[in-house]
This record gives C-alpha cells, structure tokens and sequence, in this order.
C-alpha cells in the first residue's frame, strides 16, 4: 500500500488538497478556514477523517502526521475526539428548543463551539452541508469566522461552493476533492476492498472515478444487481410506448427504494444514524436511478459514435453496441442533457416522479 507509507492519508488521490493541507498544518493550523467541497460520492468524508487526523495526530515528528498509530488519530478518525465539535443544519434543526429558530439554535451551537480544548491546544469546528444553511444561518456562521482565535479551526464541508455566501468563501481555503483517475482509483479498490483487478477495474468505471461511490458499490452487491436489471429495463422500454414507460416508474422507484442506498454523504446523526425522511428516501431512489440511467446514456452514446476508443476504461457489452448505432448520437445527447438537469434538480428539490416522467418521455423510442 504505497499511498500510505507515503502519507499518512486513507483517503485516495486529490493531490493538491493534500498539499494545500500540509502546507495549514504546517503553519500550526491557526490558518484560514478549510472548504472541503467536491460532488457527492467524491470521497469528502474520508478526506475530512484524513484532515481531522492530521489535526489531531500527538506524533512528535510533524512529518509523520497523521501516524494513524496514535490516540489523536484514532479518535480523530472515528470522530470522538474531546477537541472535535460537529455541526450541521440538520443537527441545529434538531437540536431547536420550543419555539427556537434553526438561526438560534445555530447561533447557540456557535457560541458551544467557541468554548476552550479540552484536551490539546487547540479545537476543530467541523460544519457538515455548509451549503444546506440558508442565509442567516450562514450570516451567523460568517460572523464566528470573522472572529477567529488561534485556539481554534472552521472546516467546512459543501457539495456546492456556490451555495455559500461570496463573504464566507472568500474567508475559506477552498480544497476540492474530484475524481480520481482510473488507474490510481482501481489500486485503491484492490487495496481497500482486497478486490481482484477486473472487478476494481468495473467499480471505478461505474462510479466514474468517484471513490466514495466505488466503495459503496464495493460494499453493496446488491446494488449492482439492481443496477444490471435498471439496465436492462431501460434497454427493453426504448421499444415500448409512453403508457409503458410512466407505469414502469412506480416500479422503479419502489425497486431503488428498497435497496435504502445511503445518499453518498447523506446528513448523519450523533449516534451515526442516517438522517431519512420519506420525501428525501424518494429523492435518493431518484437520484441513483438517474446516476445509472446517464451511465447507459453516456455508454450508448460511445456506441453510437462507434467511438469506444474514447471511453478507454469502458467495455460496452454487445447489446448496447448495437442499440446505440441503432439510435444515433442526437437522441442520446439531447436525452444526457436532460438527465443531467435533472439530477440537479433533484439534489434541490424536484419531485421524483414528476422527474422521471421528463426523462421517459425524452427516452428514445425504437421501432420493434
Ligand atoms: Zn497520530
């Protein structure tokens, strides 16, 4: 396992985050906030596990921080840590009091969270879906960045960065976390998951190189069987009419949503339970149909251009091959576009349903 001989850090790729990261906790870390943003399934909480641990890691030589040997760096990375606080909207909504506004609730966390380390010199404010905070939340989380103290470190978490306030932002240290290339991800799944070369090798083109994702198919064989038969299902209603099509949806909700597929990054309680209500249980069985839907999209889309050659870690089964020259590539473009937008829309808050009856009715259809 060379990537931790060499760093300390668990988490896979993302090079210049962990420089930029070395370089703050080089400098003591009473440097300026951290932003960990990138898209969902993009590996942010390992990265942060990493971030914590090296913050926390009592290892004399600052060189080999994080040890992942040390006190500091266990309960750094299982997050019990007597200098860690987290918090998150969905925390601070939870934690309200009778009567008491999430900005309240929040403000209070704050004012907590600015107390004295317990145990080091220094304490760690972890703000999880930063970009779920609406703007007095997020004005009461500006003012605590602007009073900083070197006793203590804002990281925040955020899918999406545009979604702060520029006043916020512009206090943070952006590191963004991205996809990781295919090769370097595939030996992270061997590694990791003591997966053989050909199953990491499909893992990493399924999750198009987003490690958290590919862990989480790693860990879950039944969502690639649920994956296959999507599939499939898709392939057969190109030759079925719009009656077919909005009656299978209700299916394939219900299908995705018995797999209860934690949204990669799903908001987490205290006790480590999955925050889930039945709309957003909905949401995310849409979000992962739709995920898988522009993969065959993206795959037929290589096949109608007769391009596989431009798509190297993508192995097209014959089916596809076929079906996608049938198509042609503008159907199949003009149906991406849509399903990307919708995706979107559906991490705002677009109604499944509604969503994936936009997306049947731009589905190609094919003579029998
Ligand atoms: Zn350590």
């Amino acid at each position: 396992m060379i990537e931790t001989l060499e760093s300390g850090f668990q988490s896979v790729g993302q090079a210049s985050a962990r420089r930029i990261a070395r370089h703050a906790a080089e400098r003591g870390h009473s440097g300026p906030t951290l932003l960990v943003h990138g898209p969902p399934g993009s590996g942010k909480r390992a990265f942060v596990d990493d971030l914590l641990a090296l913050a926390f890691c009592i290892e004399p030589d600052a060189s080999r921080r994080p040890c992942n040997a040390c006190r500091g760096c266990r309960d750094a990375r299982a997050r019990a840590h007597p200098d860690l606080v987290i918090g998150s909207t969905d925390a601070w909504r939870e934690q309200r009091s009778t009567g008491e506004s999430i900005v309240a609730a929040a403000r209070r966390w704050l004012l907590d969270a600015a107390g004295a380390p317990v145990v080091g010199e220094r304490r760690v404010v972890l703000i999880e879906h930063a970009d779920h905070a609406n703007e007095q939340v997020q004005n009461a989380l500006l003012k605590a960045l602007e009073e900083p103290t070197d006793r203590h470190t804002f990281i925040l978490v955020a899918d999406e960065p545009s979604r702060l306030l520029p006043t916020i932002r512009s206090r943070c240290q952006p590191l963004r976390i991205g996809r990781v290339p295919h090769d370097e991800l595939v030996a992270h799944l061997m590694n990791r998951r003591s997966l053989p070369a050909d199953q990491a090798e499909a893992l990493a083109r399924i999750a198009d190189g987003l490690s958290a994702t590919a862990l989480r198919f790693a860990d879950r064989a039944d969502l690639l069987d649920w994956r296959r038969r999507l599939h499939a299902e898709l392939l057969s209603l190109l030759e079925r009419g719009r009656a077919d099509r909005f009656a299978a949806i209700g299916d394939l909700l219900d299908e995705a949503g018995r797999l209860d597929a934690p949204l990669p990054e799903t908001p987490v309680d205290a006790d480590g339970e999955t925050v889930r209500t039945p709309a957003s249980a909905q949401r995310a069985a849409a979000l992962i149909i739709v995920d898988a839907w522009l993969s065959l999209a993206r795959d037929l889309l290589v096949a109608a251009a007769g391009r596989a050659e431009l798509a190297p870690g993508t192995e097209l089964s014959p089916e596809v091959a076929r079906i996608g020259l049938r198509l042609g590539t503008a159907p199949i473009i003009r149906v991406i576009r849509l399903l990307e937008r919708i995706h979107d829309g559906l991490r705002e808050n677009a109604a499944p349903r509604l969503a994936l009856e936009a997306a049947m009715l731009t589905w190609p259809q094919l003579e029998r």
